[in-house]
């Protein structure tokens, strides 16, 4: 049995067709978590769809309204990049529910994970990059709403820019100097560390610089990456930025944003790691949210490895870190 939750519904299938996005994922995660051995039945927890109140904590009424009564414009359906239907529907307000769930989970147990989530593309009028609505800014605006926190960090690992979280939480954010350029800590490579202080939700994007969202908005902290970086140096980089990120900000919940799309083997990536890199980070972010004790709740994010096995093992991999930082033995195998 694992010492936190995860969140996970068959329902949290998007019904996409035939997509780049496997949509399949979610339940291939949930079953080899089983089937492994890694996770017991009890460990699941079924969320609820959130309530309209809640999506309306971040997203427009107007659009809100278009969702449930089918009248995206085309231009709207095209930019969402996924086919519109009330099911679809269902399935991004389940996701928001599920990540409210980790939320509470998380600052119960110090840790949850949504196995499903991380719509960070989404922003209050409008969705985009196959994300209808924001699940992890829902979570964040329902539990600063329920007073169950007050601050909130969001750390995105996914190789494409959180653009809609950027853009959602821009308004709380006041102008200040730029962060001293950290480029020493990697020899050689010379990526952009942009950023400005949060408001009561400081943003971090760790993502490559070429590469979708062409237009980034900015986050409180932007680690703009070259293509191809690999492990070493990209751990250098989340470090240096988690680092930088809790310098500034004290966060009451750390919401990971665990894409698996930063590995060398992706469609729509141009990064360089390797699953066992990326298994690194997640430990980073588990080893650094337990040293200064901030809950985090995880969510998926995008996976488009050419073998959808290995977006899979990548997923489960997240879920071995947190056991593995966070359980209070390792299993002994004799
Ligand atoms: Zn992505």
């Amino acid at each position: 049995m694992l010492p936190f939750k995860l969140i996970y519904s068959d329902e949290y299938y998007l019904p996409i067709g035939q997509h780049v996005f496997p949509a399949e994922k979610y339940r291939r995660v949930a079953r080899q978590l089983i089937e492994s051995g890694i996770a017991d039945p009890s460990d699941f927890l079924t969320p609820q769809p959130a309530s309209d109140q809640d999506i309306l904590l971040v997203h427009t009424p107007a659009y809100v309204n278009k969702l449930k009564n089918g009248t995206l414009s085309a231009r709207e359906e095209m930019q969402l990049e996924v086919p519109y239907s009330p099911e679809l529907v269902r399935a991004f307000w389940l996701a928001a529910g599920g990540s409210i769930l980790a939320a509470e989970n998380a600052l119960k147990d110090g840790v949850a994970i949504s196995i499903g989530g991380g719509f960070h593309h989404a922003f209050p009028d409008h969705g985009e990059g196959f994300c209808m609505i924001h699940d992890v800014a829902v979570a964040i605006r329902r539990m600063q709403r329920d007073n169950r926190i007050r601050t909130a960090m969001t750390v995105d690992c996914d190789v494409h820019q959180g653009n809609g979280t950027a853009a959602i939480f821009a308004g709380t954010r006041t102008v200040s100097d730029p962060l001293p350029s950290s480029a020493r800590a990697v020899a050689g490579r010379r990526p952009l560390m942009r950023g400005a202080h949060a408001g009561d939700v400081f943003t971090i994007s760790l993502h490559q610089e070429n590469n979708y969202p062409a237009l980034k908005p900015p986050s409180s902290i932007d680690v703009d990456l070259p293509d191809g970086i690999t492990d070493d140096d990209y751990l250098a980089w989340l470090d240096n930025a988690l680092s930088s990120g809790l310098r500034q900000f004290e966060p009451d919940l750390l919401c990971y944003i665990a894409g698996a799309d930063p590995y060398h083997e992706d469609q729509l990536g141009g990064l360089g790691l390797t699953m066992e890199g990326l298994k690194r980070r997640d430990e980073l972010v588990f080893q650094v949210a337990k040293t200064r004790g901030i809950p985090v709740m995880v969510t998926y994010a995008g996976g488009y490895a050419r073998r959808v096995e290995d977006t899979v093992a990548i997923h489960c991999n997240t879920v071995i870190a947190a056991e593995e930082v966070f359980g209070e033995r390792r299993p002994a195998h004799t």
